[in-house]
């Protein structure tokens, strides 16, 4: 069996071990004879699986008690709605910084419910920075601020989390829970697709603030409610089973690796190694500023745009998968979630260097 080195942004890598363990419990869970799969989602089984998720992830991010914690379908793209949607209340304007692709369309669906206005916007020098604090410029009538700390595809993460007085702070972690410790107090709500950090793809979290919830817009559906899902235990319908259960084994699985703070040790260290590689090199580039440099997503180019496709290729050929780089922007992008081994940055490093060698 050959695991290979899977750079992807996501659908990412699982940790081998998350992977292995759902094998060996694949048809039969701890002795009840089921599938995971197969279990209804109220039976004692499910709900023991359930319950053991939110609480280790409550744990691992040290979630208040004054936080639901809701296991959604529709991805972090129906958050772009549900947040407008349930967090307006009387209010009819909302804060978005403008980061990159991600929150382009964050306020792009805001905007078909209320005003939004930029309290940040690095958009001229073509999202390569991320704003500082002083800069914000914060509506006093806005429902809330939304951000995206971690810019999946230009590769531009906060180094700060912005603070916004009494309105609330949204986030979108999609790609960077879970990768360093947070302090989710500062957070009215913190949403993210599973599919980097997380699990499968197919489920989406939403930790949010309780007095947050409960006076949503008029005419709501159901379903777009986050009181809905809060009050059901996210089971007002059938949530996505297997997704949850694959995320609990997840959860377990960085606690083993002794939780947030040793996950932030070993993905900053993978991230500075990959980007003193670029930088030392006369034929990579990335264009972030230094302070605004993600350590989940590091897109970089080749110094001749010709050759991407045989370094694309080389690297394929070394077991170095998925690093071609956004449609959007072209060149390379490496994404090293939590579950990339240090190996497999340390082997794309490798090739890098031989590749310059030969080519440079
Ligand atoms: N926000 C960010 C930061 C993302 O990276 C992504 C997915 N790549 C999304 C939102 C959209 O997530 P989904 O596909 O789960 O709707």
């Amino acid at each position: 069996m050959t695991r290979n080195f899977n750079f992807s942004a996501g659908p990412a890598m699982l940790p081998t071990a998350v992977i292995e363990r759902a094998r060996e419990e694949m048809l039969d869970w701890n002795g009840s004879g089921m599938s995971v799969m197969e279990m209804s989602h109220r039976g004692k089984e499910f709900v023991s699986i359930a319950e053991k998720a939110e609480a280790d992830l409550r744990e691992i991010l040290t979630i208040p008690q004054n936080y639901k914690v809701l296991f959604l379908q529709g991805g972090a793209s129906s958050q772009f709605a549900m947040i407008p949607l349930n967090l307006l209340k009387d209010k009819k304007k909302a804060d978005y910084i403008n980061t990159g692709m991600w929150s382009k369309k964050a306020i792009a669906e805001a905007k078909r419910f209320c005003e939004v206005s930029l309290a940040g916007d690095t958009s001229e020098n073509n999202f390569t920075t991320v704003p500082d604090q002083r800069s914000l410029v914060l509506d006093p009538d806005a429902a809330y601020v939304h951000y995206t700390p971690n810019e999946t595809i230009g590769g531009v993460e906060f180094d700060y989390v912005p603070e916004t007085g009494d309105i609330p702070l949204v986030a979108d972690m999609s790609s960077d829970i879970l990768s360093r410790p947070i302090d989710v107090s500062k957070f009215g709500l913190i949403y993210a697709g599973a599919q980097k950090n997380i699990g499968p793809s197919g489920l989406t979290i939403v930790i949010i603030r309780e007095d947050l919830i409960g006076n949503p817009a008029d005419g709501i559906p159901t379903m777009f409610n986050y009181a809905t899902h809060a009050d059901a235990g996210s089971m007002y319908n059938t949530p996505p089973t297997y997704n949850w259960y694959v995320a609990g084994l997840v959860f377990e699985w960085i606690k083993d690796q002794g939780g947030l703070s040793a996950m932030a040790e070993i993905n900053r260290r993978k991230a500075e190694k990959l980007y003193t590689a670029i930088d030392n090199s006369g034929f990579y580039a990335n264009p972030v500023a230094e302070n605004a440099r993600s350590w989940m997503n590091i897109p970089f180019t080749l110094a001749d745009p010709g050759m991407d496709a045989e370094f694309l290729s080389g690297a394929t050929q070394r077991g170095l998968l998925t690093l071609k780089g956004h449609r959007s922007v072209g060149g390379m992008r490496a994404s090293i979630y939590n579950a990339m081994p240090e190996e497999g940055v340390d082997t794309l490093i490798s090739y890098m260097q031989e590749f310059e060698q030969k080519n440079g």
